[in-house]
């Protein structure tokens, strides 16, 4: 079953051309020529409306849009290039695509991976796609899943869901059972209305995420804090933090990637 867990990805293996992992942004945010029309510049709640219809057109479940916050921008790339000059793009279009919930409650078997796989390959679809329609309008975009900056608080700020005690979004609907993926962009467009989706409530009534876990890296404690556990916690953020480290070891022990924590959360779908 690992065959399948890799076959998942292949098409994503291919998409990552087109997605933004490391090098220049700059050259990758080239528009097609196009110049900015004078009704696109007028219109920012026609750009959204496009952009939605477009997204769900090539396979996201749910859009969302959120000015784009600075603060959840990566400083640089994983070949250590800067990207600060992102903030010129104010605009992040934010995306889920659901992940198949029986596979998904495999976990930790290679059937979950491969949803995941799968979850990736449809993101890598609809944020290419995205990308490149935004950049025949005329406009600058830059498309990518897990890079240029982090995909929950964008997610939460693009009104799509709020941060559970797994670390997870936990979107209406899907539960932590989605993959994110985005396009920043110089497109003038209107925020998406906030989520009310009473996440950290449930929460606060609920561990079976941090039960479930087999190496203990989510927080078990009734109420979320600031306190930090690893390396790959921010300072400054109330939640339940989790131990990123211990999580990524048991990947490696399992030979793939884990999702219990996601089969577990009552807000997966049936
Ligand atoms: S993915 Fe698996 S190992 Fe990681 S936090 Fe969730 S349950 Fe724990
Ligand atoms: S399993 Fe329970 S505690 Fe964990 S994220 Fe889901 S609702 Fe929250």
């Amino acid at each position: 079953m690992k065959a399948l867990a890799r076959a998942a990805r292949a098409v994503k293996r291919v998409l990552a051309k087109e997605l933004f992992e490391h090098g220049d942004w700059a050259q990758r945010t080239e528009t097609g020529g196009s110049e900015p029309r004078q009704e696109q510049l007028d219109n920012p709640a026609a750009n959204s409306a496009l952009v939605e219809q477009a997204a769900a057109a090539f396979g996201a479940a749910r859009t969302g849009i959120c000015r784009l916050d600075p603060l959840w921008l990566y400083s640089c790339d994983s070949e250590g290039h800067s990207l600060d000059d992102l903030a010129e793009l104010p605009w992040a279009v934010v995306m889920l695509v659901e992940m198949h919930a029986a596979a998904i409650r495999e976990s930790p078997r290679a059937e979950a991976e491969a949803a995941t796989g799968l979850g990736y390959m449809k993101g890598s679809v609809c944020a290419s796609a995205l990308g490149a329609l935004i950049r025949e309008l005329g406009y600058r975009a830059i498309a990518t899943d897990n890079g240029l900056g982090l995909s929950i608080p964008l997610a939460a700020d693009a009104g799509l869901g709020e941060m559970g005690r797994n670390g997870m979004l936990i979107a209406p609907n899907f539960g932590p059972c989605v993959r994110i993926c985005k396009v920043l962009t110089d497109l003038p467009l209107q925020p998406s209305q906030p989520s009310k989706a009473a996440v950290e409530d449930a929460c606060r009534k609920c561990s079976k995420c941090a039960d479930t876990c087999p190496v203990g890296a989510i927080d078990a404690r009734p109420e979320p804090s600031f306190d930090t556990v690893c390396e790959s916690n921010n300072p400054g953020v109330l939640r339940w933090p989790v131990h990123a480290q211990k999580c990524l070891s048991f990947w490696r022990q399992n030979g793939g990637s884990c999702s219990s924590c996601i089969a577990a959360c009552p807000f997966t779908p049936e």
